[in-house]
């Protein structure tokens, strides 16, 4: 695929560390600047850019995203988008993590979602350019000490960020029904979201909750693009499901959002966290022409 890329086969990082004489780990700050200029922060013009190396060997970028029009608390942080590129990768790992600006309380509280977090190795790439003699990886905990994490709230057996699950829902018998279609989309079309959509759903990291909810978007080339809800123990840090697809519609190649034709939400019905209002503001505004449709699911008993 031509256009900006977000993940790296391990293969070819290698052979890139190789040909730079570096090992892997110290591969990743070479790669940042890259992952910058691949940011969209209209807002702030603050480029962040995250390089993760996952355990299979394959290297990851993320990016800021900021929304113009709505409120902050809509944007996404690099390291949130690098987890994200993980989890749409199915990379069950983060091991070292190199970023252009030192983490912000609210990604130090995210990664804490990843069940190795205490292992998670960082290096804040703009320091190192400032001062030479330190080229170390420093681990998570020593961003976050004294951190309060998805052990205070859940059993250790309950899947974490990054671990495999299904939350077992499925589609209820109303939302089967045909819908008058409109906007270019077919009813194939629509079919199709729907079931990514709830693939995103079932994928969904909504342990404090149980309200899981994923998004399917479409562009005008007919590409699907789905994410899952993904929360954290502190709530606010919490990505929705919109700000996941729009990660796997940016690092998928996507160009402008307004290329996104039709979007459809799954979430359960009458929740108490609800996707549905913030998800059509958030399309709405970044996409005025999108037709948005949410479709309600059940979990199996
Ligand atoms: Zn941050």
């Amino acid at each position: 695929m031509d256009g900006p890329r977000f993940v790296i086969e391990a293969s070819e990082a290698e052979s890139m560390a190789k040909q730079s004489g570096l090992t892997i780990p110290l591969l990743l700050p070479s790669l940042v600047k890259s992952a910058q200029s691949l940011a969209r922060p209209p807002i702030s013009k603050y480029h962040v850019g995250a390089v993760g190396l996952g355990s299979s060997g394959r290297v990851f970028f993320g990016v800021n995203l900021e929304f113009p029009g709505l409120p902050l608390h809509h944007s996404v942080h690099a390291e949130q988008f690098l987890v994200t590129n993980f989890a749409l990768n199915a990379e069950s790992h983060l091991n070292f993590l190199a970023v252009s600006a030192a983490p912000c309380g609210h990604c130090r509280q995210f990664l804490q979602e990843v069940r190795s977090a205490a292992e998670i190795k960082i290096l804040v790439s703009s320091i190192e350019e400032s001062d030479s003699k330190s080229n170390d990886y420093v681990p998570l905990p020593q961003f976050l000490p004294h951190r309060f994490g998805p052990y205070d709230l859940l059993n250790k057996d309950v899947p974490l960020l990054l671990e495999p699950r299904f939350n077992g829902l499925s589609l209820s018998d109303e939302s089967a029904g045909n819908h008058t279609l409109c906007n270019g989309a077919h009813g194939s079309d629509w079919e199709k979201l729907k079931r990514a959509a709830l693939d995103a759903a079932n994928m969904s990291h909504a342990p404090y909750s149980r309200c899981p909810s994923g998004v399917a978007l479409m562009d005008a080339d007919g590409q699907i693009y789905k994410g899952s809800y993904m929360e954290s123990a502190a709530y606010n840090p919490s990505m929705g499901p919109v700000q996941t697809a729009i990660v796997s519609y940016v690092a998928g190649g996507g160009g402008g959002y307004e290329r996104i034709v039709a979007a459809v939400l799954v979430e359960k019905d009458g929740v108490d966290v609800k996707q549905e209002h913030t998800a059509r503001l958030l399309l709405q505004t970044i996409s005025p022409e999108c037709e948005f449709r949410v479709v309600h699911c059940v979990a199996a008993v």
